[in-house]
């Protein structure tokens, strides 16, 4: 049987690189695309001496040419950390606006089926907690938040769209937050910029008085939750995340017990529309999919925190997440 051809976007990022792995590991013909924005060839560094995996450099905002066949389509392409999105907010709105009808007209000419990355921030600042997948969402359209929030909205909106005008094949995952190797340390990111500052020693910066909470997924579980759902044959959003809830505050005396670090917590401003609190309902990934996480938050910190410690010192050095609060003024 011949491989199934599969194109991943933002296949250069940090969950692009791991679904690149996991197609490659199921023996199909990876056709990679990123424009390195916000992506790192290392991440894919070590598939480019295989046949089957092939990388084309472009921005996907743009027409999207694939020769041949495709079996299926990942669209994964997107500044995804709030600190990203507030410097690049343009190409944020396009590539999840442009970039995803481009793939909706490739997916519709190759007969593929495709698969966008949708998020937890389509809930906005949620006032129901955990988020089911029927909650609409509390998004402030003007905000900082917005550039990223209502294009993955748009996306999901347009998605639908080709699946019931088009009869193409799709599905939706809402992600939630998701930590692990190859996420990258100066993101700005909770979890990097904790564990960079206990690396480099470094006080802990926790926004606002660390009440507001999140859930955080490790990637493996992640990227077993989205290669079912594509299997699936479920078209409407699916929450994929970890529903164990923790504090920022908690957060971070965990990763100072992790790390051993002798420095202590200090508080800052919290950003505008920072969402509160961030759970979500898995009932559906549960019975549609037969999914639920299986790394404990302790096994998948202890991965990443030595992931990090190896990381190249310049790596290390390397931080512009100190004025991210001056990009919301
Ligand atoms: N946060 C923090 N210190 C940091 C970075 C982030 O306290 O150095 C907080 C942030 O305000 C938010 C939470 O941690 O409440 C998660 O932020 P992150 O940027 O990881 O992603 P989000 O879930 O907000 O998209």
């Amino acid at each position: 049987m011949s491989r199934k051809r599969v194109l991943i976007t933002g296949a250069a990022g940090f969950l692009g690189s791991h679904l690149c792995d996991r197609f490659i590991a199921e023996d199909c013909h990876v056709i990679a695309m990123d424009n390195l924005i916000t992506g790192d060839l290392r991440n894919i560094e070590h598939l480019f001496k295989l046949e089957n995996f092939e990388f084309y450099h472009h921005d996907v905002s743009k027409f999207v040419h694939v020769p041949g066949e495709l079996d299926y389509i990942l669209h994964f392409a997107s500044p995804a950390s709030p600190i990203d999105y507030l410097k690049i907010p343009i190409q944020t709105l396009k590539v999840g606006s442009l970039g995803t009808h481009n793939l909706l007209g490739l997916a519709k000419a190759k007969k593929a089926r495709m698969l966008i990355a949708s998020t937890s921030e389509i809930y906005g600042d949620p006032s129901v907690n955990p988020q089911p997948e029927e909650y609409w969402g509390n998004v402030n359209t003007v905000g900082p938040r917005g550039v990223y929030d209502e294009a993955k909205r748009f996306q999901e909106s347009i998605t639908m769209a080709y699946h019931t005008f088009h009869g193409v094949e799709t599905r939706i995952v809402r992600i939630f937050n998701t930590y692990g190797p190859r996420m990258r340390l100066n993101d700005g990111r909770v979890l990097p910029a904790f564990i960079g500052q206990a690396i480099r020693g470094e006080d802990l910066t926790v926004f606002g008085d660390g009440s507001q909470t999140r859930s955080f997924c490790y990637v493996s579980d992640l990227i077993e939750g989205i290669y079912r759902l594509l299997l699936s044959d479920y078209a409407y959003p699916v929450n994929i995340g970890n529903p164990s809830e923790i504090t920022i505050k908690e957060f971070g005396e965990e990763i100072i017990k992790l790390t051993g670090t002798k420095q202590k917590m200090v508080y800052k401003e919290l950003p505008t529309d920072d969402p509160k609190q961030r759970r979500p309902d898995i009932t559906k990934a549960r019975t549609i999919l037969g999914w639920e996480p299986k790394v404990s938050r302790e096994e998948g910190l202890k991965i990443t925190y030595e992931y990090f410690k190896s990381l190249p010192q310049e790596l290390i050095d390397k931080i512009d997440h100190k004025d991210f609060t001056t990009y919301n003024k």
